[in-house]
């Protein structure tokens, strides 16, 4: 039984970057924890491709369950505590965070395999009457009630979210975040494959390849190009901090002698 979830600050960090990656398409991913006290710990992500490229068809495919299942088993390993697959993401671009029949009825077929498996929705790209752009966030499961006709309904239900402060970034989600870019290059050259398969002249494969350049120069500038930057800096931030370390360590030497 899951009651809360606690999302790490690094956690929502790539769930947002993941989201923030594309306003054309949903994007989706498997969160990675372990429940404590009926409280889910979300400190780890998989992103995913999407397999269903139509628009509100978000779903998660056993092989990527299977895999994101294994990948939590390996960090389990790596960290020496229970990590398991404890629930999914994915995003709304230009549309409200509610979830959709569509994703209820997604979500109640996760809970029959896992109680306590619960899904958070990224509404991103929107704007108020300022034009100011506002994310929100909401974590859900399904629920089945009866109406008074006796029929059987399926519902979302909210359960609280709080997003709690890290420190640093983990190694598991700094991994998970530079995969980011090698997914979405995925993602375009099947998209390219897709098209060059429908034409083949000439005019068309021009075409084709200049979208494919000029999709790839948007990652660039929008995706990698911030990666890098935020690289960068944590390792002048590290390498700063071991500067800083080591003239401590010299100077409590000196001090016991
Ligand atoms: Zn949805």
């Amino acid at each position: 039984m899951v009651l809360a979830v606690k999302l790490r600050a690094d956690a929502f960090m790539v769930c947002l970057t993941h989201a923030l990656s594309t306003e054309e398409e949903e994007v989706m991913g498997l969160l990675i924890g372990e429940v404590v006290d009926d409280c889910a710990d979300v400190s780890a992500v998989s992103m995913l491709r999407r397999s269903d490229k139509r628009k509100d068809r978000v779903e998660i495919s056993p092989e990527q369950l299977a895999m994101g299942a294994q990948e939590a088993e390996h960090l389990a390993i790596r960290l020496q505590k229970p990590m398991r697959v404890v629930g999914w993401y994915h995003s709304h671009p230009h549309i409200t965070m509610w979830p959709s029949h569509v994703d209820v009825r997604t979500q109640s077929i996760y809970q029959t395999m896992d109680s306590g498996f619960f899904g958070l929705i990224f509404s991103c790209f929107n704007h108020d009457a300022q034009s100011m752009g506002h994310i929100d966030l909401t974590c859900f499961q399904s629920v089945t009630s009866t109406t008074t006709e006796g029929q059987e309904i399926l519902n979302g239900r909210d359960l609280p979210v709080h997003i709690c402060r890290t420190s640093s970034i983990s190694q598991p989600c700094l991994e998970a975040l530079s995969k980011l870019p090698r997914i979405l290059l995925e993602e375009e050259q099947e998209a390219l494959h897709e098209a060059e398969r429908e034409s083949s002249d000439l005019l068309s494969r021009v075409h084709n390849g200049s979208v494919f350049a000029k999709s790839l120069s948007r990652f660039m500038e929008i995706i990698c190009g911030p990666i890098m930057q935020a690289l960068e800096s944590r390792l002048e931030h590290h390498e700063r901090k071991i500067k800083q370390l080591k003239a401590e360590k010299t100077r409590l030497k000196e001090a016991l002698t």
